[in-house]
């Protein structure tokens, strides 16, 4: 991870390689699927750097965001909170899907909720002689960060891209989220150069420990 400081925000080397912004999200998390992830977001500024690397809010959001978190610690602890349980029920939804198991319930409806919230501020905007999806005063809502990736979360949900969502099968809990474009569906890892190599030396390791325990014919 590159870390470097500009302009009051810590610029993160934020990994974006998932094929889809909500599985960029869950993957804020590495070894996600571990009983101890690693956390990436680890504040206000860091859930502000993240939003502003994956494209969902301008330079200008970012500034006002980062001001107003200055001057009301509690309210952004709190719309960190609450950005970080978004990110749960969205990692549970998708990983549950990715094993192809109906997500929980529960999840989905705690999920509506922010779905119900996000919408909210929701607006049609004029783009040069069109309309755009856009939203309401992003600039004053500690909590807008997570309108664009509710939305986006329906529409990965309700989209065919959703039954193409995998889950790396490292053991110690990888978990990272990706959309698989193979034709077939037969992605496991998150990358061959990480968890997938170190899948194949571990192969590679049982078989020729089982070659050197079975016993020698000759003898
Ligand atoms: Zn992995």
């Amino acid at each position: 991870m590159i870390m470097c400081e500009t302009n009051n925000m810590i610029q993160i080397d934020w990994d974006l390689d998932s094929g889809n912004l909500v599985l960029d999200f869950a993957n804020t998390a590495e070894f996600h699927a571990s009983e101890q992830p690693d956390e990436r977001l680890n504040s206000y500024a860091d859930l502000v750097s993240w939003a502003a690397a994956a494209g969902i809010i301008s330079r200008q959001v970012v500034k006002a965001l980062l001001s107003s978190s200055k001057e009301n610690p509690k309210r952004a602890k709190k719309a960190l909170q609450d950005a970080l349980e978004l990110r749960e029920i969205i990692y549970s939804i998708f990983s549950a899907l990715a094993d192809d198991n109906p997500p929980r319930q529960k999840d989905l409806a705690e999920f509506n909720k922010f779905l119900s919230r996000s919408l909210n501020h929701a607006r049609v905007m004029d783009a040069e002689e069109t309309y755009t999806w856009g939203w309401d005063n992003m600039e004053a809502s500690l909590d807008s960060l997570v309108w664009p990736v509710a939305r986006e979360t329906a529409n990965l949900l309700t989209s065919p891209d959703m039954k193409r969502v995998g889950e790396c099968a490292d053991d110690r809990g990888c978990g990272f989220l990706f959309i698989d474009t193979s034709r077939n569906h037969s992605r496991r890892w998150c990358s061959m150069e990480s968890c997938g190599n170190r899948a194949k030396a571990q192969r590679h390791y049982q078989k020729a420990s089982k070659k050197s325990a079975s016993p020698k014919l000759d003898s």
